[in-house]
């Protein structure tokens, strides 16, 4: 059966009642379903802060900030589009009510209004409406799904839902539609599952002119028939399209919960498309392994925003799908780097099967990480460092190893002995204000290595986010004292991949491989870790 590809479609997605329901695994769910039945899909997100970027806020407080292949530094839901659709975004999957106003304004001072008095409607929401279909422009889409970020009834998200108001107007109900994902609560007193605030959540939408097409309604219990009448009766939206989403033991089985409700088959129905039946048994099988494994390991992140695990987001689904590929559950202990300065590391590395040492900022906890690594590679406990974490390995192989006492990273402390530097290229840059080596560079990787052996190729690419790299004047003496280069950036000559060949399994990585890693198909370094813990854990 052929796609129809005349035409491309738009789904909004909003959210309603309270924050954190899962909004962007609602729309990477429905945007993998999408593709399961043959069609071109992505995933953008339009957050309602006033930053241009999430570059510059604290991990503490927005969770990780992730870097697509074009180096921008965006919402961590772009992660979970890439890791559920296999897909790469770029700068265009995100903008936010910062990068919009920036552009009007600059519009403004061109004098491009001509005069006239540059307003939030037309003018932002003008704005808007661009972004919604600059995807569209290169036909390489059939459907764009839009998150918006908020709460709907926040002063902030308001010029987002009248433009989509406006954009849903002018391309027409089957081109357009609204999904709205609400909390139906459970009141644990009265045994009861309300359904009054989505009730007051869809009035909401409506009277800014918004008629939800589907509501995903977030529950820890099945919806039963009689609530789901409630729902549908009080808020115009269909039965079939009330669709239930309680709470599933992981978040990669939302795809199959939606299946189930044969969400795939509404939103084809209401966009007006016929598409073949879904493919989805490589899905089945990673969340069948996934809630079932054959076995645990157990791993240690070493890292300073221990408390707050939004800020190593794709770094704990890397090791869902690692553990998924080894029939394993990765159990991670998070370790706060001070606590290792404090107490040492046995006490918190004495039982695990492997280490992580987290990317980072700052010199906050780095002398506990690299007491960390220190133990790792003298007790032969499989290591892996990435980005920071490769700057923590080199420092201590220096000092520990290679004799050189104050070896340190000039982000930390100038010595004569700066193993971790920033390198003249990137000086230059700095000069001009951007400072951050970011986005996808090549990656050459040396044959008969542990990198060589998990990539299986010599050409690979990998994401940046970092000021600091090792430093080249001291690559030959680190070699000398057996350390291996095992990937290098061809461009600019910079080592990307650092190992220890008589260790069970040393790796670092100057890069962020967590960015590059999917639910059906792990990061080979990732995946190569967790086989190496397991072996360990064996022993
Ligand atoms: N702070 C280090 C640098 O800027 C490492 C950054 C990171 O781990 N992402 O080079």
């Amino acid at each position: 059966m052929r796609v129809a590809r005349n035409k491309v479609k738009y789904i909004f997605i909003t959210g309603g009642v309270i924050s954190s329901l899962g909004k962007g695994i609602a729309a990477a769910s429905i945007g993998l379903l999408l593709r399961s039945r043959g069609l071109r899909v992505t995933v953008q997100k339009f957050d309602p802060y006033l930053n241009v970027d999430p570059g510059t806020m604290s991990p503490f407080q927005h969770g990780e900030v992730y870097v697509t292949n074009d180096g921008a530094e965006t919402d961590l839901d772009l992660g979970h589009y890439e890791r559920f659709l296999d897909t790469d975004t770029t700068k265009h999957n995100n903008a936010t009510t910062g990068q919009i106003y920036y552009e009007v304004i600059s519009k403004e001072r061109r004098g491009d209004y001509l005069g006239a008095t540059v307003q939030v409607i037309p003018h932002i929401t003008d704005e808007i409406r661009r972004r919604f279909e600059a995807l569209a422009k290169g036909g390489e889409y059939d459907v764009i799904i839009t998150e918006i970020g908020g709460t709907v009834g926040d002063i902030e998200s308001l010029p987002f839902l009248e433009a989509m108001r406006q954009f849903m107007f002018s391309k027409g109900r089957k081109n357009a539609i609204s999904v709205h994902v609400t909390l139906v609560p459970y009141i644990r007193a009265a045994g009861e599952i309300k359904t009054k605030p989505t009730q007051h959540s869809v009035k909401t939408l409506l009277e800014i002119g918004i008629q939800p097409d589907i509501l995903i309604c977030r529950s820890e219990e099945p919806l039963n028939k009689a609530v789901r009448e409630k729902i549908a009766l009080f808020t115009n939206v269909e039965m079939d399209c009330v669709v239930d989403a309680h709470d599933v033991p992981t978040i990669y089985e939302v795809p199959l919960q939606f299946l189930e409700e044969e969400l795939d088959d509404i939103v084809l129905e209401k966009l007006d498309l016929t598409c073949p039946r879904p493919v989805l048994k490589d899905w089945k099988k990673f969340v069948e392994r996934v809630k079932n494994p054959a076995a645990e390991v157990r791993i240690a992140v070493c890292g300073k925003y221990t408390d707050h695990q939004d800020a190593y987001k794709s770094i704990s689904e890397s090791f869902v799908h690692a553990g998924a590929a080894n029939n394993v559950r990765t159990n991670l202990t998070w370790v706060r780097a001070e606590d290792i300065e404090k107490d040492g590391p046995e006490k918190y590395l004495g039982e695990v099967h492997g280490l992580l040492v987290a990317p980072g900022f700052g010199e906050r906890g780095i002398e506990g990480k690299i007491g960390a690594v220190r133990y790792v590679r003298e007790n032969g406990i499989p290591f892996f460092g990435i980005c920071l974490g490769l700057q923590c390995a080199v420092i201590e192989f220096a000092r520990n190893v290679c004799g050189l006492a104050r070896a340190n990273s000039t982000e930390f402390k100038q010595t004569d002995q700066n193993v971790i530097d920033m390198m003249i290229e990137q000086k230059k840059v700095t000069a001009y204000g951007g400072t951050m080596r970011l986005g996808a560079y090549p990656c050459k990787i040396k044959k008969g290595t542990v990198a060589y052996r998990a990539y299986k190729t010599e050409h690979v690419s990998e994401r940046h986010r970092h000021r600091y790299e090792v430093n080249n004047a001291f690559r030959e003496t680190l070699q000398q004292h057996g350390m291996v280069f095992s990937g290098i950036c061809p461009s600019n000559q910079l080592a990307e991949i650092i190992e220890l060949p008589d260790h069970p399994w040393f790796v670092a990585g100057q890069f962020h491989p967590e960015l590059r890693s999917r639910a059906t198909r792990p990061h080979p370094l990732f995946r190569e870790f967790v086989r190496a813990a397991l072996e360990h854990s064996q022993k």
